[in-house]
């Protein structure tokens, strides 16, 4: 029966599932964010950190650049009157002064005209004259008295970029004495920045405090010496705070970056240090990998979970949708039906009886149903039906068997069940069992009569020849196979012909139906079986030893004799009498192992009895002790 596609395709079980998923998504993408955040946060104060240290260096730098000014200044002012030592003490001192301070990149002295008069470069090309220098125009224009740090210069010396920190040199008579330069190589802050090992695309600018740019990392010469005070580091960023950070599209190479900013209070000089945020991400990302692979593979995991889940549920579904159209056609049919129809487990315990087991069984199909099929039976059934259901269980396709049912109301009645096996809709389920009953009792009744017909003698009511036959075969492979004894008896009428020539043969008749009932009287067990074997011949089993079954054929001898039939040609006792021959097959086996060495033993005793006098018994056992 096909399912309805909307019932399978969104189930609450797999809404829930997705919600599920998204909420975990929506978690992992919030704790990335914020992870993320944590990250920048660290990258920004890190980068504030770098600025502040650069700040702090720059600052010592130009400290040490400042210094040896004064001395300087000081030197050329005593040598004044002694132009010709001049140059010659003031190379000296440079020396001395360039030796105490390592940062320190050049040191030199320039007269009022622009001509290089000591320094401490080594190679000073001929004719060099700085009168054109910014630093120098300022000097002999201003009488500023303090060092100044000018704009980032390419070296006419040492062909470098160089950051000059000069200052006027004033004689003692007030005039103009030309200027002292040191020199820093702007390659000094690139190098220091980079020891900062900040993440590639990393980018530090040393700023004065008026926005002239002093050094850029990575060196940019057209930036060298450029105003930014318009930028929005110093319009904005600046006025909230000596330190901080901001992101931004670098003008230069158009690198977003996140810059750290620190402005010195002691020289207002900015360092603002930046690291590029793709670079940052990337690292962030390296990081993150693992974590979300494991979510990758969580994930992966949930979903194939899910899926297998929603499989074996739809499967599931049509297994019992199937079922219970299975379920339905049955019990349409058995409720149909004239039968019993049933269905029980493995264990016997009905599932299903149909309405008809009240007119069959006596019994209403809801006390059934729940009890086993083996309750309240004879043992005998009981077996039967076990072997039944065994046999069904292991091999057989179906069974058939007939037991006999007492109804609660007394009445006795022959049913036969038919059971088959169910194909199992559920293979986890185990084997179930439909059982079709139907009352045979009427059946039954006209099988025994035709049966008991078949086997009796007509004159006698005794079992036959044949039935004789096919019993004295089973008790003799019963006894070989159980060794238990066996004995047969040969019974023969004495003088039988004269007596039907005396007294007629319906008076015949009538005295053998007699002896018969002697019989009857005579042998009693269920086992035993008296049997008309041939005209005036009458034959017994017994499952009897030999002294039993001598006592036995003695008694049977004894009591045709006290019918008093009178027989006066059958002398002396001048009643019926019989004679009788027995033999036994022994426990051993040792007294003849066949029917027919029973039987021939049998008859020779018999034919002894008749020839040693008739009315007696001969037993193999008298044989034996005759010879
Ligand atoms: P014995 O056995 O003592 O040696 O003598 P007997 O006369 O019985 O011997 P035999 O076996 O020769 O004769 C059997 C007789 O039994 C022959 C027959 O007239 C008679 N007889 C056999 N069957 C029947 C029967 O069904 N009805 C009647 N009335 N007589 C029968
Ligand atoms: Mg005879
Ligand atoms: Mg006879």
């Amino acid at each position: 029966m096909p399912m309805p596609a909307s019932s399978t395709r969104f189930s609450p079980a797999m809404l829930v599932f997705a919600a599920g998923i998204c909420g975990f998504l929506a978690l992992i993408g919030w704790t990335e964010y914020s992870n993320w955040a944590t990250q920048v946060g660290r990258v920004e104060t890190n980068l504030e950190n770098t600025a502040e240290a650069i700040a702090q260096h720059t600052d010592d730098v130009m400290e040490m650049s400042r210094l040896p000014l004064a001395s300087l200044i000081a030197e050329i002012n005593d040598e004044q009157n002694d132009p010709a030592q001049l140059p010659k003490s003031v190379t000296a001192l440079i020396k001395r002064l360039t030796k105490a301070s390592p940062t320190l990149d050049t040191l030199s002295y320039i007269d009022a005209s622009g001509a290089i008069v000591a320094t401490s470069a080594r190679r000073v090309p001929p004719g060099l004259n700085f009168s054109d220098r910014d630093y120098f125009q300022m000097h002999r224009s201003s009488n500023m008295p303090l060092p100044v740090v000018g704009k980032p210069v390419k070296s006419r010396l040492s062909m470098d970029w160089i950051i000059p920190v000069t200052q006027r040199v004033v004689l003692a008579d007030g005039r103009f004495g030309g200027v002292v330069v040191s020199t820093i190589r702007v390659n000094h802050f690139v190098n220091f920045f980079n020891n900062f090992n900040v993440v590639n695309d990393g980018s530090m600018l040393i700023v004065r405090g008026d926005g002239v740019i002093l050094a850029r990392s990575p060196i940019e010469e057209s930036l060298l010496g450029t105003n930014i005070s318009q930028h929005e580091m110093f319009t904005r960023y600046l006025k909230q705070g000596a330190t901080g950070a901001y992101h931004y599209i670098s003008p230069v190479d158009e690198t977003r970056r996140i810059g750290g900013f620190y402005q010195s209070a002691r020289s207002g000089i900015v360092v603002l240090a930046a690291a590029s945020e793709i670079d940052i991400l990337m690292r962030w990302a390296q990081a993150a990998r693992a974590r979300w692979s494991y979510a990758a593979i969580l994930m992966a995991a949930c979903l194939l979970g899910a899926l297998y889940q929603r499989r074996q549920i739809r499967l599931r579904r049509a297994a019992e949708s199937r079922g219970a159209a299975r379920e339905a056609e049955f019990r349409l049919l058995a409720e149909s039906s004239g039968d019993v129809i049933s269905r029980f487990d493995e264990d016997g315990i009905r599932e299903y009886v149909s309405p008809s087991s009240a007119l069959i069984l006596g019994i209403a199909p809801d006390k059934l149903i729940g009890r086993s099929v083996f309750a309240d039976m004879e043992e005998d059934t009981q077996v039967i039906i076990r072997d039944a259901i065994d046999r069904l269980r292991t091999s057989a396709a179906a069974e058939k068997y007939v037991v006999r049912h007492i109804k609660p109301n007394g009445e006795t009645v022959w049913l036969e069940t038919a059971l088959s096996k169910l194909p199992a809709a559920d293979p986890k389920a185990g084997t179930q069992v439909v059982a079709i009953t139907r009352d045979v009792t009427v059946h039954k009744h006209m099988e025994d009569e035709l049966g008991t017909l078949a086997n009796t003698d007509e004159l006698t009511k005794l079992a036959n020849r044949r039935y004789f036959n096919l019993r004295f075969e089973d008790a003799v492979a019963r006894a070989k196979r159980s060794l238990a004894p066996v004995s047969l008896l040969m019974i023969d009428a004495d003088r039988f012909k004269l007596f039907n020539d005396t007294y007629g043969h319906a008076a015949g008749d009538e005295c053998l139906k007699k002896i018969a009932g002697v019989l009857r009287d005579c042998v009693r067990q269920p086992e035993d079986l008296a049997a008309r074997y041939g005209g005036e011949e009458l034959a017994v089993i017994l499952g009897s030893g030999a002294s039993e079954a001598a006592g036995i054929a003695e008694r049977i001898r004894r009591e045709v004799e006290r019918l008093g039939l009178p027989h006066a040609a059958n002398e002396p006792a001048g009643v019926v009498t019989v004679s009788i021959g027995v033999a036994t097959l022994l426990a051993d086996g040792t007294a003849g192992a066949s029917t027919q060495a029973l039987f021939a033993q049998a008859d020779g005793a018999l034919y002894r009895a008749k020839s040693s006098g008739r009315n007696r018994i001969v037993t193999t056992a008298d044989d034996i002790a005759a010879e």
